[in-house]
């Protein structure tokens, strides 16, 4: 990923959700230019560790874990920049139920501090679209805030139309109770994907299934080479049945 252009882009477009901190926003203490966090209390953040490269299950030695091994997801690798602990799931909390999207703007920039490590480049950026109905009630969708950020700070296009997400009501049509339980009312957008790498982006990966789902429509729609990259993950929550 082309980390100059990252923080050039950065530095150009970031007025857009960012508001200068003068406090930090844990300690008091003055944060760094263009920081809501001071520099110490960054470096105490639950940042994820070992994971295995394809789920981000934490794991104890290098290398995909056992159940990726036996059952892989339909996803290639995935990356969550922390995990969904203290303060970083009080963050995300507080930014979905008081509306307050500057952390949105905090969320894509600690993102991009620990980008994916990848030997190509994806094509697109793909966000996980969320309902009409919670799109109303909220107001906002932080998977696409934090995808429009991203896409504005790797420099690399958003496919805003690649999914689509339906109403629960609208999906009385599908048959087996499992399927019942496990969709999430994604369906695929119409996109040609042929051929393509995408880089899926969520806030909040906890067992992995919408991960799972968004790629395997992806793949439908021709895409070559899917990954997921989210803000954070939920240890020990691992989707079972992909
Ligand atoms: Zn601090
Ligand atoms: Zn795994």
């Amino acid at each position: 990923m082309r980390i100059q252009s990252t923080l050039s882009a950065l530095r150009e477009n970031w007025w857009l959700f960012f508001n200068q901190s003068t406090q930090c926003e844990l300690c008091l203490e003055t944060p760094d230019q263009n920081a809501f966090i001071c520099s110490r209390c960054q470096a105490d953040l639950p940042w994820s560790g070992l994971c295995c490269p394809q789920c981000s299950e934490p794991v104890l030695s290098e290398g995909r874990c056992g159940r990726c091994q036996k059952q892989p997801p339909a996803f290639d690798y995935s990356s969550c920049t922390f995990l969904y602990s203290h303060p970083v799931s009080h963050w995300v909390q507080h930014c979905k139920d008081k509306g307050d999207i500057r952390f949105a703007g905090h969320f894509a920039r600690l993102m991009l501090q620990d980008p994916p490590l990848l030997t190509t480049a994806p094509d697109a950026l793909v966000m996980i679209p969320a309902t009409p109905g919670r799109l109303l009630k909220r107001g906002f969708n932080l998977s696409q805030l934090l995808a429009m950020q991203l896409s504005r700070g790797l420099g690399i296009p958003l496919y805003q139309d690649a999914l689509n997400k339906q109403q629960p009501s609208e999906q009385r049509h599908l048959s087996g109770n499992e399927r019942r339980r496990t969709d999430t009312g994604l369906r695929a957008g119409i996109r040609d994907l042929s051929g393509q790498h995408l880089l899926i982006i969520d806030d909040v990966m906890t067992t992995g299934s919408t991960l799972n789902q968004a790629a395997k429509l992806l793949r439908q729609q021709g895409a070559e080479t899917v990954g997921g990259w989210c803000f954070s993950r939920v240890p020990g929550e691992r989707f079972q049945a992909y």
